[in-house]
């Protein structure tokens, strides 16, 4: 496969993100990965796990995150998977903490705590409004591993219900994430403050400490009552083409891919990596920092 240009990234290595190969059971509104879950031919843990190997090699510093679907909804796979991760990387799982028939809050709690060393933070979707499956609050604040609960802010989302959400989780040692839809970020409106109906209600109810970002991505940190709370805005690809101070073209990736057919992919987008030059990508400084403090 032709590639256009060298690639560039980070220090340590673009996240490598892995969409295990099977699927949840919600339905929320915002959801752009579930159409890749209707048709699981070509699935495949044992490529996934090839590919993981093959980008750890690349690079054995990166961070990865299990994303779907539902990386919790098969808790042996996801084992199989988490063990194919050396401890030098740090480890995300983006999940509802699914509880079900064959799956107690006990044996989530059992899986984390077996795990709590390879496991840097559990991302837990949990929403203003009612879109996914919840299991109990309680669940969450006994985890052994830290926590973080995600929330999209969609659409005419209940902005007064926004202090009683986050109060919901004060004492569940857990941080906020409130998430912008990622399929309106443009680099015009990633940095732009005018507009942004979810920025002033944030800072009409909470207290804003400041601002951190890139070219890619940003974070707006607020606190309420003891609670940490970022306003996190992406844009809904994940490569940057830009001429270096050497003159050469790159393409600057910021995430990896690895699809539930073990495909690595070097964007969101559907762009297949060519993984022999990633062999030979060239690092730049992390170009995340501080842009405001208070
Ligand atoms: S829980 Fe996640 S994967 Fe499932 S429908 Fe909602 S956003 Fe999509």
């Amino acid at each position: 496969m032709p590639m256009a240009n060298p690639y560039k990234t980070r220090e340590g290595g673009a996240t490598v993100t892995v969409f295990v190969p099977y699927d949840c059971r919600n339905h929320c509104p915002f959801c752009i990965n579930k159409q890749e879950y209707a048709d699981t031919t070509g699935f495949s843990l044992e490529k996934i796990c090839a590919s993981i190997r093959r980008m750890d090699a690349i690079t054995p510093r990166c961070d990865f995150v299990f994303t779907g679907g539902e990386p919790m909804a098969n808790l042996d796979s996801l084992q199989i998977m988490l063990d194919c991760i050396p401890t030098t990387h740090r480890v995300f799982i983006n999940t509802t903490l699914p509880v079900f028939e064959d799956q107690s809050p006990q044996d989530i709690l059992d899986f984390f705590t077996r795990n709590k060393g390879k496991i840097t933070c559990v991302n837990i979707s949990r929403h203003i409004q009612h879109y996914v499956e919840e299991s109990p609050d309680e669940l969450i604040g006994q985890l052994p591993v830290p926590a973080r609960v995600n929330c999209v802010l969609w659409k005419n989302y209940p902005s007064a219900e926004l202090p009683s959400f986050v109060e919901r989780w004060k004492d569940r040692h857990v941080s906020i994430q409130f998430r912008y839809d990622y399929t309106d970020t443009t680099p015009e409106n990633l940095y732009r403050e005018e507009d942004d109906k979810i920025l002033h209600d944030l800072k009409k109810y909470f207290t804003y400490k400041g601002l951190d970002g890139c070219r890619m991505r940003n974070g707006y940190h607020f606190e309420y009552d003891g609670v940490e709370i970022t306003y996190h805005k992406t844009l809904p690809y994940s490569t940057i083409t830009e001429t270096g101070p050497d003159g050469v073209t790159y393409d600057i990736l910021y995430d990896v891919i690895i699809k539930q057919n073990g495909d690595i992919h070097s964007d969101w987008t559907g762009v297949m990596m060519d993984v022999p030059a990633y062999e030979h990508v060239v690092f730049e400084p992390d170009d995340q920092k501080w842009l405001e403090r208070c």
